[in-house]
């Protein structure tokens, strides 16, 4: 038997007892007579004793060549600490060493293995295997274990079945590039990592399932935009005989239980806003609603009178930044050289200063009086003492700016409260999107998501306006999750193929399976599916999944640990009818 207790759980109800434990040496303080070792493992630390007084000689010599990270084990008896440390909970009590077993040695660490480490991302990623004995490590990855368990547990007591699909399959046209592998067994012909088991769980509906859901890891062979990851975990669900209401209740209720059990919060608001609205007010689709700063209109305020650069614009828009009247010229320069950064990229900013006492000075006293700057504080909400920042250009464009604009200062001004919940709905997305790359319409959730019945005729005369029965679940600023109610019948699946410029003989090898199931009674239905890493990583507090993933990619999609991807040898290409072009 390698230990009866853990590292964590010894306290003085076991004083006297005497106990087995196993683990690795974190500390070690040897003043020679007395030598101390705190014990690790996944549960705790236990302070260790060796007292030349009690213990013999040989004993005392083998604590003495103990190393930072050997594993251990010992037997001794519980004893009280002289002085005690009230912060751990094995802090009342010690193990005086009878006898001490070293199961391995280690070299010493590349960084230390405690709650601060003095080792940089890179290193930690590297030996991702001692990060993960550090404690915030790997208490992040406990939590994420048990919000799994939770997801598990509502949806199986809601009647979800968890049914895996298969990772070797075909494209899925999901607006990303595929990761694919090659087959050895049929030559020249390739599978495809899924981007998400989208085809899959609607066949697994047409199958009768009913209701399914799956953890599951998904892949996107994407340009990694800051905390993004090649492959990525979803809560993927689908459901039949539904429509978007029963799809929300059941997934507003999965938030809300996780937000109670995991979080002790209570959410009974889940408020629902438009797309149009979304875009509209916060100039995002994915708001923070936690703080104010909504977007107002001024085209018919700050228009015609006179100040050129906004005339020419499609869109004049404020916001009013709270209590910010007091910011100095530097500091507002600041903020107009940071809208100017290309990653911003806007053309400047204008501002007005609510003063306290009510007076308003701004960039623009020139061409607007106060009178008419006072109409841009009551349509942006200013109070005396706020700050009112407009910015205009093109309509999508500026809004963007804005938004972008508008969570910086949340930040900056501490609205962004990481132990505050607010969710939303975001409803009736556009079904299309216009690519000027490719100079065609997309589909701007993916070609399964069916239009709004009343907005089908659209289609023919203004396709960008349609809007889709498709849905996101938003948290704090976080696209947390996104859905839609399916096409299901074959007619309307091979239209939208259509509309989305895929020829017949396209649209029938990529999707023939789909479409020849929709011909054997496939019910209506509709899912969604959250991205499990980030929704971790809200309810955790923090702001990157990375630490929620056992194993990480970098920005480069490299695993650094292992050192990969790699190259093959010429054996194995041979094998896989590959050459290389490099
Ligand atoms: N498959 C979709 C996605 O990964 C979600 C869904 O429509 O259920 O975004």
């Amino acid at each position: 038997m390698y230990r009866s207790h853990t590292c964590g759980e010894i306290n003085l109800t076991n004083k006297d007892q005497e106990v087995q434990l196993s683990g690795w040496v974190q500390k070690i303080r040897n003043k020679g007579f007395m030598v101390w070792v705190d014990l690790r493992d996944r549960y705790g630390i236990t302070q260790l004793i060796f007292d030349e007084e009690r213990s013999s000689k040989e004993l005392m010599e083998k604590a003495g060549k103990l190393g930072r990270e050997f594993v251990i084990q010992v037997t001794g008896e519980v004893i009280e600490r002289e002085s005690k440390n009230p912060n751990i909970p094995t802090g009342e009590i010690e193990i005086l060493v009878s006898q001490l077993n070293i199961l391995n040695t280690s070299l010493t660490p590349p960084f230390t293995i405690e709650e601060e480490t003095d080792g940089g991302e890179d290193l930690r990623m590297k030996y991702r295997y001692l990060d993960i004995r550090r404690n915030p490590v790997k208490n992040k990855l406990v939590f994420r274990h048990k919000v799994g368990m939770q997801v598990r547990n509502y949806l199986s007591q809601a009647g979800f079945i968890e049914v895996e699909t298969p990772y070797l399959i075909k494209s899925t046209p999901e607006g990303a590039r595929d990761f694919v592998v090659p087959s050895r067994m049929n030559e020249g012909q390739f599978y495809a990592l899924p981007q998400s088991p989208q085809t899959f769980k609607q066949l697994l509906m047409v199958g009768g399932m009913d209701k399914y859901f799956q953890i599951v890891k998904c892949f996107r062979d994407e340009d990694l935009r800051a905390d993004r990851q090649p492959e990525f975990t979803q809560i993927d669900c689908e459901m039949a005989f539904v429509e978007q209401e029963d799809i929300l209740n059941i997934f507003e209720g999965l938030t809300r239980h996780l937000l109670k059990e995991i979080k002790g919060v209570d959410i009974i608001d889940f408020p629902r806003m438009t797309y149009a609205e979304a875009m509209a007010k916060y100039g995002n689709d994915k708001p923070d609603i936690r703080f104010g700063m909504e977007f107002a209109n001024l085209n018919e305020q700050a228009k015609n009178k006179g100040f050129n650069v906004f005339d020419q614009q499609e869109l004049v828009v404020g916001i009013a930044v709270p209590g910010a009247a007091s910011y100095t010229r530097k500091e507002i320069d600041k903020l107009i050289d940071w809208v100017k950064r290309p990653q911003v990229g806007a053309n400047g900013l204008v501002w007005v200063k609510y003063n306290e006492d009510g007076s308003l000075k701004s960039s623009v006293d020139k061409f607007y009086s106060s009178e008419d700057l006072l109409g841009w504080a009551k349509e942006t909400g200013a109070k005396a003492g706020d700050l009112i920042l407009v910015m205009a250009g093109d309509t999508n464009k500026t809004r963007t700016q804005l938004s972008t604009l508008r969570m910086h200062l949340g930040n900056e001004l501490g609205l962004r409260n990481s132990e505050e919940f607010a969710p939303l709905w975001v409803l009736d997305f556009p079904l299309l999107e216009w690519d000027e790359e490719t100079q065609r319409y997309h589909a701007m959730h993916h070609p399964f998501t069916s239009p709004k019945k009343e907005d089908i005729a659209l289609l023919e005369t203004n396709p960008g306006e349609v809007r889709a029965n498709a849905y996101d679940l938003v948290l704090n600023g976080n696209e947390i999750g996104g859905g839609s109610i399916r096409i299901h019948d074959k007619k309307t699946q091979s239209k939208m193929f259509d509309y989305l410029g895929f020829t017949e003989e396209e649209a029938k090898e990529q999707f023939g399976f789909l479409m020849d199931a929709f011909q054997y009674g496939a019910p209506p239905h509709g899912g969604i599916a959250f991205g499990f890493d980030r929704l971790v990583a809200i309810l955790g507090g923090q702001e990157t999944i990375r630490d929620f993933i056992a194993f990480p990619k970098n920005n480069a999609g490299r695993d650094v640990m292992i050192d990969a991807p790699a190259k093959l040898d010429e054996d194995q290409l041979k094998e896989l009818h590959l050459k290389l072009r490099i």
